[in-house]
């Protein structure tokens, strides 16, 4: 990989569209950054974001998604050559600038997308420097990649945000296009290993807000004995837009956010069930 085609870093919001950022990296070069991590793509990143992890962090959004959730509100994230092409030491040393404050505010370092671990080597690479600094690390996942990572890699992981779409198999299925089970077995994983995790898990009229489907949910989410809080995400229309710029079928333009009382009802499930939601 030339240095030519890597892009210089800058910050961006993730509800950008971005596309074809990476496209003039040659495929044997994206080939060989796959296999060894030293180069990643990223769609975007941002510094001091309160709501993706304890304090406040930087975070960084891949690029590359094997899921295809009908509410997906990144897609533009969905391929991996759409993400800006980064050499792990080029971010890790932007990640060196931010330590102390991210030190003095609680805070860290949060790798999200898309899907991480579509990329795992470059995170497994990115989360370790990071670790190294002494920075608190997070990565959010949908988990269904998770036995790409070993153990070893794991405890360079802070805290797992995990991504539960929904619990019937079935729905997850078509909501997806994935299977649930990996997800529920990186769960078992990092639960049997008493990893600290988090579920986030967004709440779509309609589609995801079966309660008998979400009180199983968090019967196994309780269950596990590492998950320190839920997050319900209402689902909003912010990604829209993208789904239209990029020609895709977005199934969902006439839902509406729900309600306030409905998120409620949704944090009561998990409560319930002895857990902390909000
Ligand atoms: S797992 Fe995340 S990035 Fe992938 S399709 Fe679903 S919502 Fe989008």
């Amino acid at each position: 990989m030339s240095d030519a085609s890597i892009v210089p870093l800058e910050a961006k919001s993730p509800y950008e569209l971005r596309v074809h950022l990476g496209d003039a990296v040659p495929e044997q070069s994206v080939r060989e950054a796959l296999a060894n991590g030293d180069m990643g793509f990223l769609h975007s990143y941002t510094t001091g974001s309160t709501v993706d992890g304890p304090g406040v962090r930087v975070v960084a959004w891949t690029t590359g998604c094997m899921w295809r959730c009908q509410y997906c509100h990144n897609p533009d994230t969905w391929t991996l050559s759409n993400g800006m092409p980064v050499s792990v030491a080029k971010a890790a040393e932007e990640l060196r600038k931010y330590r102390h404050g991210l030190k003095v505010m609680s805070g860290g370092f949060t790798l999200s997308g898309g899907e991480p671990l579509m990329q795992h080597r470059f995170a497994a690479k990115l989360l370790a420097a990071a670790k190294t600094m002494g920075i608190h690390t997070t990565i959010e996942t949908n988990g269904f990649y998770g036995d790409r990572l070993s153990d070893a890699e794991l405890d360079t992981i802070d805290l797992v945000m995990l991504g539960i779409k929904t619990w019937d198999p079935a729905r997850h299925l078509a909501l997806t296009g994935k299977e649930v089970g990996p997800t529920r077995e990186f769960a078992r994983r990092l639960a049997a290993r008493r990893r600290p995790m988090w579920i986030r898990f967004v709440l779509v009229p309609g589609l995801t807000d079966d309660l008998a489907d979400l009180a199983k949910m968090a019967e196994f989410v309780a269950g596990l004995g590492n998950v320190e809080r839920v997050e319900v995400l209402p689902f909003h229309q912010m990604g829209r837009y993208k789904w239209e710029r990029l020609g895709l079928d977005y199934t969902l333009k006439d839902v509406e956010p729900p309600t306030a009382e409905a998120a409620e009802r949704a944090c009561e499930v998990f409560r319930k069930a002895g857990l902390e939601a909000s």
